[in-house]
Order: structure tokens, then C-alpha cells, then sequence
């Protein structure tokens, strides 16, 4: 079985049990962050579900003959947008991220392709300060079953951790340029380069001054090497 399937339904109970939840998407960029950033590797620590979205952590679990199966987040995402609508009550969906218009276009565009499906409300991720009391507001009395955010990493986790508290029966889903590439404004990497882990070479093309943040790729691989060259933990040190 597909590792997809089982996340899938293993939040799917979650969300029908009302039981809250941080689903964190790790790649090795976030990773090599949550060194320099310690609230990021708290709030990794402290996650529900973190689910091996990247090449790099695949060729980690490898290393360590540990066989990793990928799940990139967006799939996850996609998938329990589909199921949303196969309950007895459609789940309550919110997005919150991304420049203005996005979130809304992507929401429309699921609209159209999930009849039925409710996403309730959105916000994109520029708020004023002076707005954000009145959207925390508006989050809280909506208690949405499943919440989407999408500020990139790490804004987007150390957010949820703070926030969640808000609606702690909802399942919180870092999904970071997610709502881009609903709304089409990003194209995903062609299915060949995911295939054979080369999809960050597709990032790299399309938003070249990423290169800076990506070097924590090849950084990350070699610290994995060297972990199983000498079994010490890369993270300590
Ligand atoms: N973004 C946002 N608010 C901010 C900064 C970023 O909503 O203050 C959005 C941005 O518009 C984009 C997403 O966050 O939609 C970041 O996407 P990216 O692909 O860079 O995510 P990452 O690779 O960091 O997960």
C-alpha cells in the first residue's frame, strides 16, 4: 500500500474524531533550518504527523537501510481535499497564505472540481498587523475541521504552534507554495523529475534565487554521509 493512503486515512479518523493535529511536511532544507532555528525543531518535535516530503530524507533513511517512502505534502493536501466531501458531513476547510488572490483562486478552483466541497473561508498570507486580531477572530469561530497554511517554512510551522491553540480540534497542515500551483500561478516539476528525485532541479529553474536556501540540499546529504560514516547524530553534532 501506498504510505499516501495510510497518512490519508489515518487523518481522515482524526478529522472525523475531531482530534486536533500538526502535520509537518520535512524536507532537508527545513531539516538543516530547524538547526539554527530552535522553535523549529521544537515544533518538530512536538508535531501529531511529520511526513518525508523530500529526496533528501529518502536518501537519509536509505543510508541508515531504513527504506523511506516519499509523500510530498502537496499529494497529502490534494488527497484529503478529495476525501473532504465522502463523510456524512463535508469537512469545513480554511486557507490561509500566499499573495492576495491566491488562496482565493485556489479555493475557486477546487470548488468547481469537488462539488460540494467547503472550503469556508480564506485569507492570504500579507495580513496588517492592524487585520490579524480580527482573522484570529474569525478562525476561532469557525473552528474549520481542516486548516491550510501556507507561508513557507519555517513561518508557516512556528505559526500553526502558536496559533493552534485556537481551534484545537482542527488539523493544521503546513502546505507551503501549495496555493500557488492550485491556483496556477506555479507549475509543479513534470512527474519524470519527481520520479527520480530531482524535483528541487525544477525549483531551481523556476525560482533561481532559491539557490542561497537550497545549498542546505547538498549540506544536508553530506551531513547524512558522514552520519553513517561515523554514526554521529548530524543534528548534535
Ligand atoms: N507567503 C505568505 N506570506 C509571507 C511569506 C510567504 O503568504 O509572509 C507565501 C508565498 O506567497 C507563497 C508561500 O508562502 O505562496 C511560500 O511558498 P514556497 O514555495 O516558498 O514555500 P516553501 O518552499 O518555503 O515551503
Amino acid at each position: 500500500m501506498h504510505l499516501l493512503s495510510s497518512y490519508d486515512r489515518w487523518l481522515s479518523e482524526r478529522i472525523e474524531q475531531r482530534l486536533g493535529c500538526h502535520v509537518i511536511t520535512l524536507n532537508a532544507e527545513m531539516t538543516m533550518q530547524a538547526e539554527q532555528t530552535p522553535a523549529l525543531a521544537r515544533t518538530i518535535h512536538q508535531a501529531e504527523l511529520v511526513i518525508p516530503d523530500g529526496s533528501g530524507i529518502v536518501l537519509y533513511g536509505r543510508l541508515h537501510g531504513k527504506r523511506i517512502q516519499r509523500v510530498p505534502g502537496i499529494e497529502l493536501a490534494q488527497t484529503l481535499l478529495e476525501r473532504s466531501t465522502q463523510f456524512k458531513e463535508p469537512w469545513s476547510i480554511f486557507f490561509f497564505g500566499g499573495a492576495p488572490g491566491v488562496a482565493e483562486t485556489a479555493a475557486q478552483n477546487w470548488r468547481q472540481k469537488i462539488p460540494g466541497i467547503s472550503i469556508v473561508g480564506v485569507q492570504n498570507g500579507y495580513l496588517k498587523p492592524e487585520d490579524e486580531m480580527e482573522f484570529l477572530h474569525r478562525l476561532k469561530t469557525l473552528q474549520p475541521r481542516l486548516i491550510y497554511v501556507g507561508l513557507g517554512v519555517p513561518r508557516q510551522e512556528l505559526w500553526i504552534a502558536q496559533h493552534r491553540h485556537l481551534c484545537p480540534n482542527s488539523v493544521w497542515v503546513g502546505v507551503g507554495g501549495s496555493f500557488d500551483v492550485w491556483a496556477g500561478t506555479k507549475n509543479r516539476a513534470p512527474q519524470w523529475l519527481c520520479d527520480n528525485h530531482l524535483e528541487w532541479s525544477y525549483r531551481l529553474y523556476q525560482e533561481p534565487w532559491r539557490w542561497k536556501r537550497m545549498m542546505a540540499l547538498p549540506k544536508f546529504v553530506l551531513r547524512s554521509v558522514m552520519y553513517r560514516l561515523t554514526k554521529r547524530n548530524p543534528v548534535s553534532g
